[in-house]
């Protein structure tokens, strides 16, 4: 066992008062209910959190390093360095306007999202009183999982946002090249309302229907042979592609000049080569050429409420550019 769980685990026996084995037995149980998801530390800090006791870290800041965060906890304090802010973006629901940006924190043990809504992104962001390379505490903030499965650190009604007590030295790793400032994002790291470049491997093309027809009058999407209304009708061409960059997959959607683009082929071409959609074996066999490809493509995340997932609409595919894909990698190092 490692020095610094022995010693949670004996300030935990001290505190309550119960055997130091037991209290080893309890830390080793809830490492095992979480699938290995978190390390022995941070199972100890659960039992703690259970028992009742505030343990400080030896990270300083009286914070939980954040690779020990886990979803679940309901008065995590964490420090962390901001290392990137996506948003804000607005949103409409049945309920009404809101807002809601996504802050990227880091500090010497991991990363994790920290997600700001309404008058929270207000009163932190659009103040200005946070900004990238900023050092902040949370405290008392939940943790609850994201859709992909991570932890996401929210303040909720207890939780608050303070200075630190001292400033975190740690490296962000920024990623602004792009106009917007946002650049080549990880997977992994995509929130949906956010622009993005990404680069990764072809997985998966879903090719099966990849025609869809509208009116070029009235742009209007047509079901039969052509628009009911003004009697004319388009073919357009929309892919579906499965990319992955080692931190996480993405379907990517290609609509029309993009799809034409990514497949090196005119959509009338694909319409004729199908022969109107109905002999799809070549196609396919088209499209399966470029699995394993690498790829950079730049669109907007946006959530498929369908698949209860995000996914990139590609504004662009670029060429992979060996230079600009070294000097990249230079300034990352
Ligand atoms: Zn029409």
């Amino acid at each position: 066992m490692k020095e610094d769980v022995k010693k949670l685990a004996e300030k935990i026996s001290e505190e309550r008062g119960t055997d130091l084995d037991k209290v080893i037995k309890k830390i080793e149980e809830k490492e095992k209910e979480y699938n290995g998801l978190i390390s022995m530390e941070g199972a100890a800090h659960i039992v703690a959190k259970e028992e009742g006791l505030e343990l400080m870290d030896k990270g300083g800041n009286g914070s939980l390093e954040i690779k020990n965060v886990v979803s679940g906890m309901n008065s995590a304090t964490i420090t962390g360095k901001i290392e990137n802010i996506y948003g804000p973006r607005e949103f409409e629901t049945d309920d009404g306007k809101g807002k809601v940006a996504n802050l990227i924190l880091r500090d010497q043990t991991g990363k994790i999202r920290f997600s700001l809504w309404n008058k929270e992104v207000e009163a932190l962001i659009e103040e200005e009183r946070i900004g990238i390379g900023d050092t902040i505490k949370i405290e008392n903030g939940y943790v609850k999982e994201d859709n992909r499965g991570q932890p996401e650190i929210r303040l909720g009604r207890s939780g608050k946002v303070k200075e630190p007590e001292e400033e975190l030295d740690v490296e962000i790793q920024s990623s602004e090249s792009g106009s917007d400032g946002q650049g080549r994002v990880k997977i992994r790291d995509l929130v949906p309302g956010q622009n993005g470049e990404i680069r990764g491997t072809v997985v998966n093309i879903f090719s099966k229907k990849p025609f869809y027809k509208t009116c070029p009058e009235c742009e209007e999407r047509v079901e039969g042979d052509e628009c009911e209304e003004c009697g004319e009708v388009k073919i357009n061409m929309a892919l579906s592609v499965v990319v992955d960059d080692g931190s996480g997959s993405i379907r990517c959607v290609f609509f029309r000049d993009q799809a034409e683009k990514f497949l090196g082929i005119e959509t009338d071409e694909a319409w004729e080569m199908t022969e109107c959609g109905e002999k799809m074996e070549e196609f396919t066999g088209r499209c399966d050429e470029m699995l394993g490809d690498e790829i950079v493509v730049e669109g907007r995340v946006k959530m498929n409420d369908f698949f209860g997932m995000p996914e990139l609409l590609v504004n662009s595919m670029k060429d992979v550019d060996i230079k600009e894909e070294i000097q990249k990698k230079l300034e990352t190092v």
